[in-house]
């Protein structure tokens, strides 16, 4: 079995990151979406919604899991028996940062490889914190994160 974890805030899910998930199906036996939680962080929703977020969106895909992790990746990794991290590519921007990730874990567990997939045209602008900031302002969130999502958004924010 090789399983991938795909691992990121997911706050909220959107359809980038659903996107990903697609794309990275195809290519091994499971998926493991890991919200990971991390308390330095500002979230706008806490961790059990955001996986119960994805869980909604992936629930008729038996190949998909959905989990929240804390501490080091590579810990949950070996914990999981996952060789591959899952991320996702938008811009030259992500660069940066995904190749210090990359390359930190890689220094921590070199049995893993992090394989990057390029996000759908339609999604290369979309980001959480965009779509954060889009609910909070009442704009329209069409096309952005599954319909679910946007409930639970209007929800937060008072528009429904
Ligand atoms: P993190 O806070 O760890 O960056 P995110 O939830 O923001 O977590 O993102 C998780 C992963 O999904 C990252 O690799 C990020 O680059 C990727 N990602 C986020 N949005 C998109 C998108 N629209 N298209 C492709 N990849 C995306």
């Amino acid at each position: 079995m090789s399983i991938a974890v795909y691992p990121g805030s997911f706050d909220p899910l959107t359809n980038g990151h659903a996107d990903i998930a697609a794309r990275a199906l195809p290519i091994f036996d499971g998926l493991v979406i890991a919200v990971a939680v991390n308390n330095a962080k500002n979230s706008l929703f806490d961790v059990a919604e955001r996986v119960e977020m994805i869980r909604e969106e992936f629930k008729d895909n038996p190949n998909i899991e959905v989990e929240s992790f804390s501490g080091l990746l590579v810990e949950y990794l070996k914990a999981r028996k996952a060789k591959a991290v899952v991320r996702g590519l938008r811009a030259v921007s992500d660069f940066e940062y995904e190749f210090q990730m990359a390359n930190m874990n890689r220094k921590l567990y070199p049995e893993a490889e992090t394989l990057f997939l390029m996000t759908g045209q339609r999604y290369f602008y979309v980001s959480s914190r965009m779509v954060r900031e889009i609910a909070s302002l009442n704009g329209c969130l069409n096309g952005l994160v599954p319909d679910h999502v946007a409930l639970r958004l209007q929800k937060k924010f008072g528009g429904m």
